[in-house]
């Protein structure tokens, strides 16, 4: 028998003069794939997004949360949005820098229509262990308790490119961004990295990227060395570094962060009714936890919704592989430059390294969600 496949609802980004917003068009999108399907009366919805690192302007608009919100809230749930705190250094690494950020990124109860909670609580320790059902990395999971309280989920995503992942969409979104400080420290584990001598110009820029005092420099050799003891592999210092002196230690590091990240989404979404949208627009080269973001690497391309987040990735990611990369950007740059090795892929052309397959395969193979979808546009 023929698997089923997942319904996946897109939207462009056109709109006509004195015609509907893109607010608009949004609501009705998410209506059009099935949010009111959810049982939402009287329920608590965590709706969860990432709120930008202070610097970055490619995260979404607090805008497209409210419309969310609002159609939560026509549907009778009572909605909030919600993140867990970072591993790094940066604006997002307790409850109240979080919220502070939050806030000056313009996610306020005012523009959302709905309070902000951190999903694990002030310095990241309020997690629930939450078992992986077929999880084959993780056996039982740290989400943040606020997460895991809420009786329905909503993924609000950006889907961009990712340093270490090729591409931040659903899986990303849920996984690494409800895992708790010590969730998020066991799905980067086995990153834990290591620098090429050869390769390393003694510049420090890697150096303020670390929050663990892993990275050593040595004023002898002007080289930069990582303290294993100290490392949790968050991979910051990989992207911090202009020469590709820092790589993970362990070669099959990516694979098992991409399958990991699969195993927590699994875990925040199982047995509770579930729903995802993904915004492909201001597709930057990194994730929107850098304090910067680069030209993007493609062009705008719409909204997609789903309840299935494999499928919505997976619909996402054709989507971007099918585009033109944007002239001016890293991955055209890539593209251009000596040495260009063509994978065919425009996220493996970016970030050589990802392995982003590895995280689509190993969420159908663990039941998230179907590969296979149809698109209704
Ligand atoms: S950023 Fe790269 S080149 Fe600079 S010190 Fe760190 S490892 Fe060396
Ligand atoms: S050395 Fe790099 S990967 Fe390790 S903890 Fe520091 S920033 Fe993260």
């Amino acid at each position: 028998m023929d698997k089923e496949k997942s319904k996946v609802y897109f939207t462009d980004f056109r709109t006509k003069a004195n015609g509907d917003s893109l607010i608009t068009k949004l609501k009705r999108l998410i209506k059009r794939a099935g949010i009111a399907d959810l049982d939402l009366e009287g329920k608590f919805v965590a709706i969860k997004m990432h709120f930008g690192e202070l610097g970055n302007l490619a995260f979404l608009r607090p805008n497209y949360a409210r419309a969310v919100v609002d159609v939560v809230k026509e549907l009778g749930g009572r909605p909030f949005l919600t993140d867990c705190n970072t591993l790094y250094p940066g604006s997002r690494k307790n409850a109240l820098e979080h919220l502070y950020c939050a806030w000056e990124n313009g996610f306020t109860p005012l523009t959302v229509g709905c309070p902000i909670l951190i999903g694990d609580g002030l310095k990241g320790t309020d997690d629930v262990e939450v078992p992986v059902v077929g999880g084959e990395y993780v056996e039982r999971a740290k989400i943040g308790r606020a997460v895991m309280d809420a009786d329905v989920f909503i993924s609000l995503n950006h889907f961009k490119g990712h340093e270490m992942t090729g591409f931040g969409g659903a899986i990303k979104n849920i996984g690494m961004g409800c895992g708790s400080r010590a969730g998020k420290c066991e799905q980067h584990i086995s990153g834990r990295t290591e620098v090429d001598a050869e390769l390393c110009r003694g510049c420090k820029r890697c150096l303020a990227q670390c929050a663990n005092d892993a990275l050593v420099f040595d004023e002898a050799t002007r080289k930069m060395r990582v303290d294993a003891d100290h490392c949790v592999g968050c991979g910051r210092c990989i992207a911090a570094c202009n020469f590709d002196a820092i790589a993970s230690a362990d070669y099959h590091a990516p694979q098992l962060l991409n399958r990991k990240m699969a195993e927590y989404a699994k875990a925040v979404i199982n047995g509770r009714p579930h729903f995802h949208i993904s915004l492909v627009q201001d597709i930057s080269p990194n994730c929107d936890c850098h304090a910067e973001n680069d030209v993007p690497i493609l062009p705008n391309i719409g909204m997609f919704a789903s309840k299935d987040p494999l499928a919505l990735d997976q619909a996402c990611v054709d989507a971007c592989l099918a585009a033109t990369p944007l002239p001016g950007s890293q991955l055209y740059d890539r593209m251009h430059g000596p040495d260009f090795c063509d994978h065919h892929d425009h996220f493996t052309n970016s970030t050589p390294e990802s392995e982003w397959r590895s995280c689509l395969e190993h969420a159908e193979k663990i039941g998230i969600g179907s590969r296979e979808y149809e698109l209704y546009a």
